[in-house]
């Protein structure tokens, strides 16, 4: 566990708070909780009480699901170095996944802990864009009922939008990226499965 100072975003006083490089579930069931509910990434000001937004670069390590996420800062060095130390380290039959913000660890977190495959879902949310019509970001919000049905969210207006899709788009997808056998190849090893990676797969 380390401190960091930050400035306040209303007052600009600093003020220090904890970092954490990584969180393995097995050991720290906590630490994963406080990433799903944002109280690792929120730091309240001691001085005027302001909600302040700030994440580290973290390896998030699930052996339940054998699922690592590395909260990277996008210095490609680091990025670099943890692509090696994972490879060398050799974790198989892992999911090794890049994410860019808190928002993304979680919805990663999520889709795991669902049982569902983020190559997959990511083809669901392409889908879904262009039966919306519109070019909105699309979360994974979770999975509910006897039918499965998903539910992403999407903001706009300022408000988070819900979109429910049957569980009959995911098989779907999923049969897309069986028949694609260079799809899930592209997935594999520490890599960033997000809209630009389907997206470069469907255009
Ligand atoms: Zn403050």
């Amino acid at each position: 566990m380390a401190e960091a100072q930050i400035s306040c975003s209303k007052c600009g006083k600093r003020f220090p708070v904890e970092t954490v490089a990584s969180v393995n579930t097995a050991r720290d069931p906590e630490g994963k909780e406080r990433i799903l509910n944002g109280a690792l990434f929120v730091h309240e000001c001691p001085h005027c009480g302001q909600k302040n937004l700030a994440s580290w670069p973290l390896l998030y390590h699930d052996p339940a699901v054998r699922l690592m996420v590395w909260l990277s800062d996008g210095n490609e060095g680091t990025e670099a170095r943890m692509r090696e130390a994972l490879s060398a380290e050799g974790p198989e039959e892992y999911t090794l996944r890049i994410v860019d913000t808190p928002g993304q660890l979680i919805e990663k977190i999520k889709i795991f802990d669902a049982g569902l495959d983020d190559v997959v879902l990511e083809m669901c949310k392409f889908v879904t864009r262009q039966e919306l019509g519109k070019d909105v970001d699309l979360l994974f919000f979770g999975i509910e009922g006897a039918d499965h049905e998903i539910t992403l969210t999407y903001p706009e207006k300022g408000e988070m939008q819900l979109v429910r899709i049957g569980f009959n788009v995911y098989e779907d997808c999923a049969g897309i990226v069986s028949r694609n056998p260079d799809i899930k190849k592209a997935a594999t090893g520490l890599c960033r499965v997000n809209r630009g990676f389907v997206e470069h797969w469907l255009r």
